[in-house]
Order: structure tokens, then C-alpha cells, then sequence
């Protein structure tokens, strides 16, 4: 599109969904704008900076740091020639073409818009939780769940859901026996993942069941729950801890603009990257609740930049 003062896209996040975004429109020549966030909804890099190994991500055989796999990603991005600002939006519009997009230093204009603006995984604030965080305490079994340090040893998962239920199955090829930590005295997972769970030789259901805290020395020893109903405090011997509590989705600047389902994430169209708004994608973690994985954000990142190139060029 001819406007100068009007960009072609502008890419909100800058976790894998984003830079791969970047990456792709940099190639179609569009020269994407990217806010890289600050600090609103994690921080610039997304989830994977707070992580040690990534063994996960293909190509690298012998596993990467989080951090190195998000500044070689920068980089490309940057060789390609997209904008970067490390800035926060703090507001859009999307009612009017071409969109407007805020932070608080700057304002652009857009004829499209790439929303990569992640999820985060909650966290419960225990006192000892930073000290343990990806030294013992997850937020993926998937993710972390193979590393050696989880290998052999009694593990626990706190969550009722149906994520919680299948990373305790999942973790019983690792660990010698999984503790799934349920606050209630129910599970709200589906009826056939429940029945696996309770059905499983290696998991064990603690009911009622809150988390106080995580003690080792070094390297993580063991948990201290409390009973809700009997407030009877007790400690577990366990080697890992995974949170299965669920994710925020990062769309408090989108709200009342797409449409977002119950949780808050952006809903797509057909399994897709397309909104409820033409010309606005949405990709990565912010419209996926079932993969959240780095490869999955940056593979629906692809699609997003292809989009928007494909939608612009058909706007001439
Ligand atoms: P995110 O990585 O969440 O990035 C979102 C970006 O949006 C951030 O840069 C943030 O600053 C920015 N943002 C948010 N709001 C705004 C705003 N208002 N303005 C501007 N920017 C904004 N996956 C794997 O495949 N392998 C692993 O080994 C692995 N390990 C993990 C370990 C941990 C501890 C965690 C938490 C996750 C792990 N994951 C792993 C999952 C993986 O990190 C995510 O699936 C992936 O990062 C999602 O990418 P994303 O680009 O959608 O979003």
C-alpha cells in the first residue's frame, strides 16, 4: 500500500509467535513495526526467558538456553529489517481502518496487525518459588518433564483440570511416582481423563490439598501441603513440582475489539490466525489454550505474516 505514514503491519509481542511474524513479513519486504513489550505482559523475549534448556526446539540438537534461542530470533528478525521498539501498546483501535496502535512513546497507523502477545502461566506466589523456578518448579511437563533432574524421582503436579490430570499421566514416564495435588475434593477434568488418573498405578490423588511451600538445599527436596479441611500441614519427598493451574492470556488491550472466548483468549477462525476483524492475526500462545509450545507459536506466526502479506496485496 502506497501511504507512506500508514505501515503494513504492525507486531505486538515478541516471544517466538513474534519474531517469526517479523522474520516472514521482514522477507515479504512489508518492514514490520514490532513492539517487543516491556513489562505488561511478560517480558521482551516472552516465556522462554524465563527458562533454562530448551531441548525441544528443532535444530538444535543439543539443546539451547532460552535466552540464546530468543536473541538468535531477535537477530533474524533485525537482518531482515524489522523495527523494534521495547515498548509496551497500551492501546489499539480497531475500529477504524487503517488500525492505531499506542504505546506510550509512539503511535503508528497500520493497515494490519499481528497480535503475538503470549500467555502467562500462573504462578501461586509460594515463598520459596522464585529460588526453585526452573530449578524443580515447571510450568510444562511437556517442556521439562524429560530432563534428567526429574528422572527416577517422586514428582507432583498441583491442578484439578483436565491439563493437570494429563501431565500426571504424562510425568509417570519419568518420574518413579506422580503426586497430583488437587484444593478440592473433586476433579474438574473430563470424565475419561479422571478415570486414568485414578485408575493409574503410579499417581496418587491428594484431595483438599494446598501447596505452602518448596524446601531443599540446592536442589529441590520436597513440598509442605496443608489439609484445607483439617489445616494439618505435612511434608512430601518430592524432586520436581509442576504448576498445571493454567495461563493468563495476555489481551487486556484487545478486549471489546476481538472477539475472545471465555478465558480470555482470542478466538480464530477454522483453526487458524484469522480474528474476528479483517486484517488482525492472532498467533502464538494469545489464541492457543492446547499446544503452547515454542514450535507451535512460531509455526502460527509464520501463518500470521503470510496473511497479512497475502490480505495487503490483495488491497493493492
Ligand atoms: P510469549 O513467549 O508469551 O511472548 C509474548 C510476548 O508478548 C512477550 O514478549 C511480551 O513482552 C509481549 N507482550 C505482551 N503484552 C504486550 C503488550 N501490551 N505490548 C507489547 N508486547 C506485549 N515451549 C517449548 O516449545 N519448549 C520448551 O522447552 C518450553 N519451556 C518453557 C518453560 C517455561 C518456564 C515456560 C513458561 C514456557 C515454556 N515453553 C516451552 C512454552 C513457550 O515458552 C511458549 O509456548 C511460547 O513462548 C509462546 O510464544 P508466544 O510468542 O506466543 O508468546
Amino acid at each position: 500500500m502506497s501511504n507512506p505514514a500508514v505501515e503494513n503491519v504492525v507486531i505486538i509481542g515478541s516471544g517466538p509467535a513474534g519474531y517469526t511474524a517479523a522474520i516472514y513479513a521482514g522477507r515479504a519486504n512489508l518492514k514490520p513495526v514490532m513492539f517487543e513489550g516491556y513489562q505488561m505482559g511478560g517480558i521482551p523475549g516472552g516465556q522462554l526467558m524465563t527458562t533454562t534448556e530448551v531441548e525441544n526446539f528443532p535444530g538444535f540438537p543439543e539443546g539451547i538456553t532460552g535466552p540464546q534461542l530468543m536473541d538468535r530470533m531477535k537477530a533474524q528478525a533485525e537482518r531482515w529489517g524489522a523495527e523494534l521498539y521495547t515498548e509496551d501498546v497500551i492501546e489499539v483501535d480497531f475500529s477504524q481502518r487503517p488500525f492505531t496502535v499506542r504505546s506510550d512513546e509512539r503511535e503508528f497507523k497500520t493497515h494490519t496487525i499481528i497480535l503475538a502477545t503470549g500467555a502467562t502461566a500462573k504462578r501461586l506466589n509460594l515463598p520459596s518459588e522464585d529460588k526453585f523456578w526452573s530449578h524443580g518448579i515447571s510450568a510444562c511437563a511437556i517442556c521439562d518433564g524429560a530432563s534428567p533432574i526429574f528422572k527416577g524421582v517422586e514428582l507432583a503436579v498441583i491442578g484439578g483440570g483436565d491439563s493437570a490430570a494429563e501431565e500426571a499421566v504424562y510425568l509417570t514416564k519419568y518420574g518413579s511416582h506422580v503426586h497430583l495435588l488437587v484444593r478440592r475434593d473433586e476433579l474438574r477434568a473430563s470424565k475419561a481423563m479422571q478415570q486414568r488418573v485414578l485408575d493409574h498405578p503410579k499417581v496418587t490423588v491428594h484431595w483438599n490439598t494446598e501447596t505452602v511451600d518448596v524446601f531443599g538445599n540446592g536442589k529441590m527436596e520436597g513440598i509442605r501441603l496443608k489439609n484445607r479441611q483439617t489445616d494439618e500441614e505435612t511434608e512430601l519427598s518430592v524432586g520436581g513440582l509442576f504448576y498445571a493451574i493454567g495461563h493468563t492470556p495476555n489481551t487486556q488491550i484487545v478486549k471489546g475489539q476481538l472477539e475472545l472466548d471465555d478465558v480470555g483468549y482470542v478466538v480464530t477462525q477454522h483453526g487458524g490466525v484469522e480474528t474476528s476483524v479483517e486484517g488482525v492475526y492472532a498467533v502464538g500462545d494469545v489464541q492457543d489454550h492446547e499446544f503452547r509450545q515454542a514450535i507451535t507459536a512460531a509455526g502460527s506466526g509464520c501463518m500470521g505474516a503470510m496473511l497479512a502479506e497475502r490480505w495487503l496485496s490483495a488491497k493493492g
